[in-house]
């Protein structure tokens, strides 16, 4: 079990650590945001994307629950779970959940039967206008290298 605890100033500050984050990722990894509205999530994901080169302004796929960065490597699909609450589940998210890029998902809480024991938690909470605490969890020793290098800052 690895958990880090930081703060981050202003979004700028979130997006960088994200793009820390997605260096030690690979295909087939699965990342949970979970937070309140506004907390950040889909602004980490944009930084996440841009560290990879993708330049465009990221937006939430809240209206299409699903977006594919293919123009990426990895391969990035990021899910946005929060419309699927009182829907059907059965949409063929696991295609991406188990395919061959590295999958953001906000709101993992309402499709609880597709997310896989091996995951990264990352928990954004508000603490004032520009200040977020965020919160990096790991059931499974999966990413040491990742924990590490966000130790040793
Ligand atoms: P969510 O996807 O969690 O609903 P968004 O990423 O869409 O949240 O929105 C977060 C908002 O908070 C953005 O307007 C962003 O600029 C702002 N913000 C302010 N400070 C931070 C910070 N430290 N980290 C991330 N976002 C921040
Ligand atoms: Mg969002």
């Amino acid at each position: 079990m690895k958990k880090i605890k930081l703060t981050t100033k202003n979004s700028d500050e979130t997006k960088a650590l994200a793009g820390k984050i997605m260096k030690f990722l690979k295909p087939g990894d699965v990342v949970l945001l979970t937070g309140d509205l506004g907390a950040g999530k889909t602004t980490f994901v944009g930084g996440a994307l841009n560290s990879l080169g993708y330049l465009d302004h990221v937006v939430s796929p809240t209206f299409n629950i699903l977006k594919c960065y293919f123009e990426v490597k990895p391969n990035v699909f990021h899910i946005d779970a929060y419309r699927l609450e009182d829907q059907n589940h059965d949409i063929g998210l696991e295609e991406f959940i188990e395919g061959n890029g590295v999958t953001f998902i906000e709101w993992p809480v309402y499709i609880p039967e597709l997310i896989p024991q091996n995951h990264i938690e990352i928990s954004i909470t508000r603490i004032d206008d520009n200040t977020r605490g965020i919160e990096i969890y790991e059931e499974k020793d999966n990413h040491k290298e990742l924990f590490d290098s966000l130790e040793a800052k």
